[in-house]
């Protein structure tokens, strides 16, 4: 018989609940012991909602009260030393690692000040990790029996569940030395595995029939030492005795496949929906004996599983090796995707019937199965409802506009490119702008205050009319405008007061977008986002920014920045459609954003940014990817940005990740301005600095701390920036948008920045 499995659930609770629970012992509202009860509820929750969709292999160890990777960090030990000196609880030195902590000498207990790990993105996704910390000092031992008392506890509730752990080769691999260490992170594997095989040795004892073992690196182009290493160390895992069902996720095998032939383990769970040739490739080398774990159930994405072409995958797999030994299984973890479907009633029932939020996606496979052991009269309603949402779906007008499509055909190769070249055309955008030396300019956002999100919110649930709102709106604007004019800044913002956020406010006014209330993915510990979903064709009605722009530039004689989210960035940050490619969704928004782009230049705005914050986690995770996605992503932004006149002034901005990957790309963007997250990463970004040849503005201030750099730090930067980039090039800016910071430390920055810009005017 064929079994269905689960690799991972959504922990965070179908209204946030984990999120409330923990956040509120973090400011002591509760103590840990109701903290430990609340999750305790959850997961038992989680356990049974899954067995109820009739899911047969339900997962543990999938719960965490932060990050399931720090988890393994503090489970074997990978505790940094400066954790440890302040003699906290347990729990407390876990959240210490994943969030910091600063709290003042109390009660005879010294003053606490330790900053957090390192987050980095989980590859593909928006799913923040902990970067494991190692050096040579590092003892992995056992520390924590987490997964085998969560394992325990689902017993004693009667349901077998199958512990989830992240391989030991993955944790190496995405692990950094610290810094006082030489030491080769993967260098470590020997000692840590043996840590494994004590913990993989308790779930057998403890009577786990089975263990997910997670190794997604698989996915990537790996050096040859770390695909060596797979065979010892799984040798080493073998010893205990636990029969290890290797998972395998978000893309292709390619030729990593190799090192999975004859791999001590019970059996290979491969992605077939990112890349179904992972199916024959693992075929292959699958021995007589292992299992075979086919992810045909998207953890990643929202969509409706095509039943129809899913059981034709799993028969496939049964013919091949028989049904004892398939396992029907979600692609990943279902961790990205919301909750359940159930409340979100705003969804046009037409639209809804295409979804599947994670209970659904528990409930799809229990069908999948259901009609590969039982043949599919057995579930013959299920699969006639599914063609039926899939034929609705792709025969909906909304999939297929043929204004939009057509609009599409017409996109022509001079629609990409400026009609001048960068330095003629800067020169006249200097003499229009009238723009001094090192111009100084901020990213678009303004402190949001409590003020602005009441007001919006009361405008939101009708309290207020749309003529007060607007009128509360020009004022938040003037006055930023005031603000600016009087510290001295050259380019200035309107403030994106009238912004929820920087994707959904423009998918709110696009048409092809929809939102749901409560789909909320944990994006890194308590934080989460509710991404919009592009369900049809993307076109824009009619303008989106142009009123408070063009009111902006209105209250001011100095030039004002118009504000747009780029097209890649609001791709990446929505659940993109399945039917039809990313590059053909991100063309429509930039044709969108085209009229925009124009309709602002109309209106007198002459200075536009674009912000691209998420080009560099669209990167596909193979190299040999990159070129095709680069060359549509770098495409999408021309569009949007290569109708305007000569003196337009096209700014764009990047932050949350490391650039030298695509500064290129960023090059091949041709925008005559870009603004980019500095501070925090000096040095890797001065490296490349120098060969970029259009005007930069590497960030001098890191807006995600309330400290205040004082004049002679920003000065030293600027000087140091000077010497990468030519001087008639260089732009004074900070890192990014001002809008979580509040207004003292926001002017206290800001008048630093400019006091020390003046001073390397006249010096330069
Ligand atoms: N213009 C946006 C802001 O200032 C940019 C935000 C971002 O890059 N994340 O808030
Ligand atoms: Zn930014």
């Amino acid at each position: 018989m064929v079994q269905s499995a689960v690799l991972g659930f959504p922990r965070i609770g179908k209204n946030r609940e984990l999120k409330k629970a923990t956040e509120a012992y973090w400011s002591g509202k509760i103590s840990a012991d109701e903290l430990n009860t609340a999750a305790k509820n959850l997961r038992l929750e989680h356990w049974k909602l899954q067995k109820d969709q009739g899911v047969d292999i339900v997962p543990s160890n999938d719960f965490s009260f932060y990050d399931q990777i720090m988890d393994h960090s503090f489970t074997f030990n990978a505790i940094p030393e400066r954790y440890l000196k302040y003699d906290l609880t347990p729990l407390d030195t876990y959240f210490a690692m994943g969030r910091g902590m600063q709290r003042p000498a109390a009660d005879g207990k010294p003053a606490v000040d330790v900053p957090s790990q390192e987050m980095v993105k989980w590859f593909d996704s928006n799913y923040h990790f902990l970067r494991p910390e190692v050096s040579d000092k590092t003892e992995f031992k056992l520390n924590s029996t987490k997964a085998v008392d969560e394992f325990l506890e689902a017993k004693q509730a009667n349901i077998q569940t199958r512990p989830v752990l992240l391989g030991p080769v993955t944790f190496l691999y995405l692990a950094k030395a610290t810094k006082e260490s030489s030491v080769k992170p993967i260098d470590l594997l020997p000692k840590l595995a043996s840590a494994y095989v004590e913990l993989l040795k308790k779930l057998v004892e403890a009577g786990a029939e089975s263990v997910q073992i997670d190794e997604p690196i698989l996915a990537l182009d790996l050096p040859k030492e770390v695909l060596d290493s797979y065979k010892s160390t799984y040798e080493t895992l073998a010893q205990a005795g636990a029969k290890l069902i290797l998972t395998t996720y978000f893309g292709p095998l390619k030729q990593n496949i190799e090192i999975l032939k004859g791999l001590p383990v019970a059996g290979i769970h491969i992605d077939v929906c990112r890349a179904p040739e992972n199916l024959d490739d693992t075929l292959s080398i699958l021995s007589d004996k292992q299992v075979l774990s086919v992810g045909i159930v998207s953890g990643r994405n929202i969509w409706k599983t095509d039943f129809q072409k899913a059981v034709a995958v799993i028969e496939k797999a049964i013919a091949a090796v028989g049904s004892e030994r398939v396992i029907v299984a979600s692609s990943s973890s279902i961790l990205h995707i919301p909750h359940s479907l159930s409340g979100e009633d705003q969804l046009k029932p037409e639209i809804k019937r295409w979804f599947a939020f994670a209970v659904e996606k528990c409930a799809e496979l229990a069908i999948l199965t259901k009609a590969v052991n039982e043949g599919p009269a057995s579930v013959r309603k299920e699969l006639e409802a599914n063609a039926a949402d899939a034929k609705a779906r792709a025969e909906s007008p909304i999939t297929n506009v043929k204004a939009v499509r057509d609009r599409q055909a017409a996109v022509t190769p001079e629609m990409h490119t400026r009609a001048t070249p960068f330095e003629k055309r800067y020169s006249l955008q200097q003499e229009s702008l009238k723009l001094p030396q090192f111009p100084t300019t901020t990213i678009g956002s303004f402190p949001q205050t409590k003020e602005i999100r009441v007001t919006r919110n009361k405008f939101v649930k009708g309290l207020i009319s749309a003529e007060e709102y607007d009128a509360f709106i020009r004022n938040e604007i003037t006055d930023v405008v005031k603000f600016q004019e009087n510290i001295g800044l050259d380019v200035l913002v309107h403030g994106e007061p009238e912004r929820n956020d920087m994707v959904q406010y423009f998918g709110e006014k696009m048409e092809g977008f929809v939102f749901t209330v409560n789909g909320w993915v944990q994006s890194y510990g308590s934080r989460c986002v509710r991404p919009p979903i592009i369900v049809g064709d993307v076109s824009r009605p009619g303008p989106m920014t142009v009123k408070e722009s063009a009111f902006a530039q209105s209250v001011t004689s100095k030039p004002m920045k118009g504000m747009l989210t780029a097209p890649i960035t609001i791709l990446r940050w929505s659940f993109p459609r399945d039917d039809v490619e990313e590059s053909i969704q991100a063309q429509q928004i930039a044709l969108g954003l085209r009229d925009e782009v124009l309709d602002l230049e109309k209106a007198g705005v002459r200075v536009i940014q674009c912000d691209e914050p998420a080009l560099r986690e669209g990167l596909p995770l193979r190299r040999a990817d990159w070129a095709q996605y680069v060359d549509y992503a770098v495409k999408a932004f021309r569009l949007a940005t290569g109708g305007v006149k000569d003196d337009t002034q096209i700014h764009s901005h990047f932050c949350y990740s490391d650039f030298n990957d695509i500064f290129d790309a960023i090059q091949g963007l041709d925008a005559d301005v870009v603004s980019i997250e500095n501070s925090k990463s000096d040095m890797k970004l001065m490296s490349v600095l120098s060969n970029y040849k259009s005007c930069i503005g590497p960030g001098l201030f890191d807006i995600h701390s309330p400290r205040v750099p004082p004049v002679e730090e920003f000065k030293e930067r600027i000087d140091a920036l000077i010497k990468s980039v030519p001087k008639n090039r260089l732009w004074i800016n900070p890192d990014c948008g001002l809008k979580t910071r509040g207004w003292p430390e926001t002017t206290a920055d800001l008048e630093n920045m400019i006091v020390a810009t003046r001073i390397a005017r006249n010096e330069n």
